[in-house]
């Protein structure tokens, strides 16, 4: 039994096994890790999922269903909060040269020593699943643009209007601006 997923490369799956196998032949492989840490320093915790590989006529076709927490910031109020990511992705392995045309349906070359390195593709697919602009909870209250207290934590008094903290610079600068022309 060789399905190794190594310490040091814990997303690294050896599908040698498959690859010589009648097609729909599949494995499948549990993922549980408490954490890891994806290229980009994408920290990953409390990673739960299950990877199926099939044997295909000449490859093999990777299901992943991976469910995972990762800490972000909210875009309003700048506090750290855990987003639960949804993993899920199908792709396919050929252990035929693969041409423009397969590539780019999606098709990968199979690596020549049947092993598939998941990091990639997790990696990607978890970038896809955290959206640009994110709030910690509905009806987050932000910083006050005046004096900068978390307004979710604090009232500090200051007549609101909601500002993009990252906006927040440029609003200064266009008030100088309009100062100076006054
Ligand atoms: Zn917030
Ligand atoms: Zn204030």
């Amino acid at each position: 039994m060789n399905m190794s997923m190594k310490k040091n490369d814990p997303l690294r799956l050896d599908v040698s096994f498959l690859v010589k196998g009648a097609p729909g032949t599949f494995k499948e492989f549990e993922f549980n890790f408490p954490q890891l840490t994806l290229p980009g320093d994408l920290l990953l915790v409390d990673v739960q999922g299950l990877i199926t590989v099939s044997a295909t006529e000449d490859g093999v076709v990777v299901n992943g269903k991976i469910r995972a927490l990762t800490e972000l910031s909210c875009s309003r109020c700048l506090d750290p909060f855990w987003h639960l990511l949804n993993i899920d992705f199908t792709e396919v392995f050929s252990s035929h040269p693969v041409d423009k045309a397969e590539n780019d349906l999606g098709v990968q070359p199979l690596p020549a020593d049947g092993s598939i390195d998941l990091t990639p593709i997790i990696r990607d697919y978890a970038a896809l699943d955290i959206p640009i602009r994110l709030v910690c909870k509905d009806g987050c209250k932000g910083l006050c643009p005046t004096c900068g207290v978390n307004l979710n934590l604090e009232d500090c008094g200051h007549k609101q209007e909601f500002i993009d903290p990252r906006l927040a610079g440029l609003k200064a600068l266009l008030e100088k601006d309009e100062e100076s022309q006054s």
